[in-house]
């Protein structure tokens, strides 16, 4: 009996990911341009967990019609080095399609984005496992010292000392919404799996919750799905409100604005993210909103209202009718209740990130707080521990709290954070014990001292 089996299937890793979404690829990919550059993996044992089976982009809300809205050099790679052979540009190359791309006159397509993405993921199927998603993730400790982590997924155990949270974000579920989730009640997350459920026709009367891009498209998609469904549209404020588009708000996108955010105090940090959250959060394009409003116009017009508007509202209750639901709307400033039956809910209420990670609960006595109860990250994603020696843990995407609005939900720093994960996880190395150093030129410099 070797050693693998005689500990009861538990494997090493050099690297563990959490997560192979746009992050974990992008930190893929970085590592794999690294091997490239030097004829040698900078990691051998190297698995990025993932519990999709596939790497599609959000493909359970990939809707036709919509597109990204960032920048296509935002891609996993350019804003690290344009080179890689891992670029949006290459991507288009590969599929005869970088001229007629220039053509298009505007963002590409979701649909696309998911291919370029899936595209380079086949790219990498050395680095990931699919339909493995990690379950728990258990300290290993000596004398109450922190060690290592066990990953605990449906196929076995992985100790690691070197382990990088790319899960991205929850979805946000409203407390009153969660004993009915499943079937007709869901997530935008879950949208393409449940709206059709059952097969037929689709389900005639729908209540979306929220004010955000993805609660616009559903209310657009359930509208467009059939000449007879009702949607009724419900919104905390006064209704959808066009995102901040403007250049000077986006310009918090910017990498060098995260070392600004990051050295803030938490109450500040809230303020500062308060102020931005409008670039990203809570608005609709101004294409979908002049749509939205036009067809309820024209309801108003031909007298057959299909789009039901109610601000100023929250949900009081939710209640399961035969196959429909009751659902008592409260006016938050009037106080008068509104009951509407219905037969599907789509909350599009859009992700958060919550002060620690439901993964690391077992972690708790070793991690290191902030004043508003999250994580401590350092500027270089390595998560503050206590009584710890010897394990590094990583936050990709999955800092938003200490890093600010383009550190998740964002492809703005997912190719340079890839590259700082990267020098962090090379810094662990018995050779590189330096500091960790994040510019690529005196990265690329300090490695080569440390083979020297
Ligand atoms: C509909 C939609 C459209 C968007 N459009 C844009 C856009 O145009 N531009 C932009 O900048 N941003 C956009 N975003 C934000 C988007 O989420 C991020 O840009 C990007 O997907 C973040 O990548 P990520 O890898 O950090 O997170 P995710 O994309 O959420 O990926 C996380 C991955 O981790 C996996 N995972 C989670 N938990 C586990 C587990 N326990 N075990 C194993 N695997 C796990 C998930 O299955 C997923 O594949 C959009 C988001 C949505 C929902």
């Amino acid at each position: 009996m070797n050693q693998f089996e005689i500990e009861g299937m538990r494997q090493e890793l050099d690297v563990a990911s959490v997560g192979f979404g746009p992050a974990g690829i992008a930190l893929a990919c970085a590592l794999e341009d690294e091997a490239e550059d030097n004829g040698k993996k900078p990691f051998q044992r190297v698995k990025f967990f993932e519990k999709g089976r596939d790497a599609t982009w959000h493909g359970a809300f990939l809707l036709a019609g919509t597109d990204i809205n960032h920048h296509v050099f935002r891609d996993l790679v350019t804003p690290r080095n344009p080179r890689s052979r891992f670029s949006f540009a290459m991507y288009l190359k590969a599929k005869g399609r970088l001229y007629k791309f220039g053509l298009l006159g505007r963002p590409a397509s979701r649909v696309e984005w998911s291919d370029y993405i899936s595209w380079v993921a086949d790219q990498l199927n050395d680095y990931v496992s699919y339909d493995e998603g990690v379950v728990d993730i258990l300290p290993v400790t000596e004398s109450g010292i922190l060690k290592a982590v066990d990953i605990v997924t449906p196929k076995g155990i992985y100790r690691t000392r070197r382990l990088v949270l790319s899960h991205g974000s929850l979805p946000r579920i409203p407390e009153v919404f969660s004993a009915h989730l499943g079937g007709r009640v869901f997530h935008t997350s879950q949208y393409l799996k449940n709206v059709h459920l059952g097969g037929g026709p689709i389900a005639q009367r729908w209540l979306v919750l929220g004010s955000g891009q993805s609660a616009g498209e559903a209310v657009a998609h359930l509208l467009g799905a059939a000449p007879t469904t009702q949607v009724h549209s419900v919104h905390r404020g006064v209704g959808f409100r066009v995102g901040q588009l403007g250049q000077f708000p986006n310009m918090a996108f910017l990498p060098e604005q995260v070392d600004y955010f990051h050295q803030l105090e938490p109450a500040r940090r809230t303020r500062v993210f308060d102020e931005i959250r409008s670039t990203n959060y809570a608005g609709i394009d101004a294409d979908e909103s002049q749509a939205l409003y036009s067809f309820m116009y024209e309801g108003e017009v031909s007298g057959h209202q299909r789009l039901n508007l109610h601000t100023w509202s929250s949900v009081e209750s939710v209640e399961k009718v035969g196959d429909a639901y009751s659902v008592v709307l409260r006016d938050n400033n009037t106080g008068s209740e509104t009951t509407l039956y219905v037969d599907g809910i789509v909350l599009g209420t859009g992700y958060e990130q919550l002060a620690v990670p439901p993964l690391l609960t077992l972690l708790l006595p070793w991690l290191v707080r902030e004043e508003d109860g999250s994580l401590s990250v350092d500027r270089s994603y390595r998560v503050s521990l206590q009584n710890s020696e010897g394990l590094q843990i990583l936050a990709n995407g999955t800092s938003e709290k200490t890093h600010g609005i383009s550190d998740a939900q964002s492809f703005s720093m997912v190719a340079l954070r890839a590259q700082q994960l990267t020098d962090a996880l090379l810094a662990t190395q018995p050779r590189q014990l330096a500091k960790v150093v994040s510019h690529p030129k005196r990265a690329a410099a300090a490695r080569a001292e440390a083979r020297s």
